[in-house]
């Protein structure tokens, strides 16, 4: 069977043509899909129910079950949805003052291997699709009964290393007649698959980059991130600025402080020296220290200090506001888990 939530718009009119049937009939679809958001093709109503019947032959919904859901008292949510193979992936609510904010997951498990991360250390299993991607969101929002209005690419698995399902569930999110969540409420994060960044400037889309840094040197970021011995701080900088230089759009650095690894004065002196000048924006995230992990917490004082640095020295820095850690929910801390 295939997957409805597959298709691109213009792929679905293709499905349709080949079944015989008007082209039309795919904006009805998708219509039911994002806009109407319904569970099942006997709800297509507007189609006849021969063609109803038709397409329950050859394709299914692959509607998300969800198997656990733990909700914090901050009011994150976290999911764990049955991906109907004998897997399951963790999928987070943050509700925001300007809306509900999703972290989707990209991949069942994770190759980049990141010290510091709990999606590390459990085998990776394979690329979610397009359609599984868009589920996540489609899941959430019939489970709270709302519209999402922001999606950040930041849970389980690396986008960049699964670029074109990634891409073909950006545009469907995007789409006017699909999800209809401006590409400015998307962001994308990547542990720095430096060709992707290249190719990534290139789509022409307004989603925002964010590239996880957590570190000024080589040798201190492949003591952290193993996708640094492939690619280079400086190759990854020089990327970085060839994507601004080609869509003018900020880059978002993320920074997770450890104690006594990256959180002193000398770091943030070198972080100026790295991002001076680039239209950038620096997020600081308080590590969230992972089972058996050997990075822990900066204190909040080291925090502030490392963040008023970067401010009084040109580079706007945010520190991220910590949701979802009493459930395991926070960054860093969703894992796959396997059902069988
Ligand atoms: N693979 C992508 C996206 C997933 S992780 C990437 O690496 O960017 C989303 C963000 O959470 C990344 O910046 C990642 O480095 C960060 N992160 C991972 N583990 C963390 C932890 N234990 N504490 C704080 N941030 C963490």
């Amino acid at each position: 069977m295939k997957n409805l939530k597959e298709y691109n718009l213009e792929e679905l009119k293709q499905e349709l043509i080949s079944l015989g049937e008007k082209p039309y009939r795919a904006e009805q679809i998708f219509n039911w899909l994002y806009k109407e958001k319904i569970k099942n093709i006997d709800d297509m109503t507007n189609l006849s129910l021969s063609l109803r019947e038709k397409l329950k032959q050859t394709y299914t919904m692959c509607n998300f079950e969800i198997l656990q859901k733990q909700e914090s008292s901050d009011g994150t949510i976290k999911y764990l949805f049955d991906v109907l193979d004998g897997n399951a992936i963790e999928t987070v609510l943050m509700q925001y003052h300007h809306g509900k904010t999703i972290c989707v997951s990209s991949q069942i498990g994770c190759k980049m291997g990141c010290k510091f991360c709990a999606s590390t250390g459990i085998a990776f299993v394979r690329n979610l699709t397009a359609g599984e991607i868009i589920e996540q969101i489609l899941a959430v929002e019939q489970d709270i009964g709302e519209a999402i209005s922001n999606i950040v690419f930041m849970g389980i698995g690396e986008p960049f290393d699964n670029y074109e399902n990634v891409m073909k569930a950006v545009r469907i999110i995007n789409h006017p007649k699909g999800l209809e969540i401006g590409a400015r409420h998307i962001s994308i994060s990547t542990s720095g698959i430096v060709p992707k960044i290249y190719d990534f400037a290139n789509e022409e889309l307004q989603c925002t980059l964010s590239i996880s840094l957590h570190a000024t040197n080589n040798e201190k970021r492949s003591q952290m991130m193993p996708v640094n011995n492939l690619y280079k701080i400086e190759d990854l900088i020089t990327a970085c600025k060839d994507y601004i230089a080609k869509t003018n759009k900020r880059i978002s650095f993320e920074y997770a402080l450890a104690k006594d690894n990256n959180d002193n004065l000398e770091d943030a002196k070198a972080l100026v020296q790295l991002l001076k000048g680039m239209l950038c924006h620096v997020n600081l995230i308080p590590i969230n220290k992972i089972e058996n992990g050997k990075f822990i917490k900066s204190n909040n004082e080291n925090i502030i200090k490392f963040r008023d640095y970067l401010n009084e020295h040109g580079i706007v820095a945010t520190i991220r506001r910590e949701l979802g850690s009493d459930i395991d929910a926070a960054c860093g801390q969703l894992r796959r888990k396997n059902l069988k």
